[in-house]
């Protein structure tokens, strides 16, 4: 899966001149099952996105972060100082503990970047759908827009800021909504 993010680059006065604008975009190839590396530099492109380069820092950011998608967080840390600051701090947010999601599935948010985690697909399903998607597949694991990590009680239930069982309320729902349909069989 790529997950790619455009960035606010100064361009200097050769660009300027040529009126040749560059690609600001830095694309990476991520594997949402993974918990480490692809989380970890999600969370360093996401930080960096903030920050405004000048052309030249830009080119040398995108060969660290799509030439060497492995290279240690502390190596990219260490060698943009003005873009990630105090090394210890950032190396806490790109390690930051799985944290638990804001609101119950499939409307939960990110707690750190609040974007929504789940498909747009499962939020229009019924909420018998819903119980079942996100009880066979309860990923993702982590934050494709900031690489925050998700916390799981066990490898089913995802973990709320406020205690709530989304399937027992997906069930509460699936009973006062629908109507059985009895089928009688011709004698
Ligand atoms: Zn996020």
């Amino acid at each position: 899966m790529i997950v790619a993010k455009s960035f606010t680059v100064r361009l200097d006065d050769l660009f300027a001149s040529t009126g040749e604008i560059p690609d600001t975009t830095i694309a990476i190839d991520v594997d949402p099952a993974v918990t480490y590396p692809d989380p970890q530099s999600v969370t360093l492109l996401h930080i960096a996105s903030r920050h405004e380069f000048d052309v030249m820092t830009f080119e040398l950011f995108r060969t660290e972060i799509e030439d060497h998608p492995g290279r240690r967080a502390q190596h990219v840390i260490e060698s943009f100082p003005a873009v990630y600051g105090d090394v210890e701090r950032a190396l806490g947010v790109v390690f930051a503990k799985p944290k638990r999601v804001k609101c119950m599935p499939p409307w939960s948010r990110c707690p750190r970047c609040d974007e929504p985690i789940w498909p747009k697909a499962a939020v229009n399903m019924t909420a018998t759908m819903q119980a079942k998607v996100l009880r066979d597949r309860p990923h993702p694991i982590w934050c494709l827009n900031c690489g925050q990590r998700f916390a799981y009680e066990d490898d089913r239930r995802i973990r709320m800021q406020d205690a709530v069982d989304p399937e027992a309320i997906a069930a509460d729902l699936a009973r006062t909504h629908t109507q059985p349909s009895v089928t009688v069989a011709a004698s």
